[in-house]
C-alpha cells in the first residue's frame, strides 16, 4: 500500500532490537484518514470472504480493526492481555510472548463472542515473530469458528513471523512488508 509505505518512510523511527516506532500515526497518535485508507485496503483484500467478525488484540489493534470494521459492517472482538473481574463465563486463552516487552502472558476472550458459524478476519498492527497472531489464530480454532484471513499493517519480513504464519496455511496479507531496516534505512519487499 503505497500511501502507508510513504508514511513509514516519512515518520517511522527505527529503534534498536528490530523495533519500528510508528507512534505518530499508528501506535499512540492515530492518523484517522490514514486508518480509513488502511480499512479500505483490508476490505479490498478480504471483502469477498463474507467476513462476519473481526478479531484483534488490545491495545493498538483496536483502532485499526474498528475503522476497518466499518467497511465490512461487522463487529470487532478484541482479546485482552490481562485478567479482570469483567471477564466471565467460558474464557478462551492462548499464550503470547511479547515482542516489544519480552514478557509472556495469556490473551483472553469470552467464548460467547466467537461463534462456530463465524468467518473471522484477524487484524493487527505488526507482525514480528508471529506469537500474537498465532495466539489469536489458536483462539479462533478453539472457538470452532473459521479463520478466513489475517490482515497486518506492517510485517517485518526479516523476522520469522510471516513464514511461520503462512506455513500454518493462514491466508495472511500485509499492507507493507519491510525487507530490512539496517542502520535506520527502511527497505520494503517489492
Ligand atoms: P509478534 O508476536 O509477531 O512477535 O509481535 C507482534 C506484536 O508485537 C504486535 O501486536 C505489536 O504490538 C508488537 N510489535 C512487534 N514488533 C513491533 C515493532 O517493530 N514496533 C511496534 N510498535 N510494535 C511491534
Amino acid at each position: 500500500m503505497e500511501l502507508l509505505k510513504q508514511r513509514i518512510i516519512k515518520d517511522a523511527i527505527v529503534r534498536g532490537g528490530n523495533v519500528l516506532k510508528v507512534d505518530s500515526f499508528l501506535n499512540h497518535q492515530l492518523d484517522i484518514s490514514l486508518l480509513n485508507e488502511i480499512g479500505k485496503e483490508f476490505y479490498k483484500l478480504f471483502g469477498d470472504l463474507n467476513i462476519t467478525r473481526i478479531f484483534t488484540i488490545e491495545a493498538s489493534g483496536i483502532a485499526i480493526a474498528s475503522i476497518a470494521a466499518q467497511y465490512f459492517n461487522v463487529p470487532v472482538v478484541f482479546a485482552k492481555k490481562a485478567f479482570s473481574k469483567n471477564l466471565e463465563g467460558e474464557i478462551l486463552k492462548s499464550p503470547v510472548t511479547s515482542f516489544t516487552k519480552g514478557t509472556s502472558y495469556d490473551v483472553m476472550v469470552e467464548a460467547k463472542f466467537l461463534h462456530t458459524d463465524d468467518r473471522i478476519l484477524i487484524i493487527d498492527d505488526f507482525l514480528a515473530k508471529g506469537s500474537a497472531l498465532l495466539a489469536l489464530a489458536d483462539i479462533v480454532k478453539q472457538s470452532g469458528a473459521t479463520l478466513s484471513g489475517a490482515g497486518i499493517v506492517i510485517e517485518k519480513g526479516f523476522q520469522e513471523g510471516g513464514k511461520l504464519v503462512r506455513s500454518e496455511g493462514i491466508n495472511l496479507k500485509s499492507l507493507a512488508v519491510i525487507k530490512s531496516m539496517d542502520e535506520g534505512k527502511i527497505v520494503f519487499s517489492e
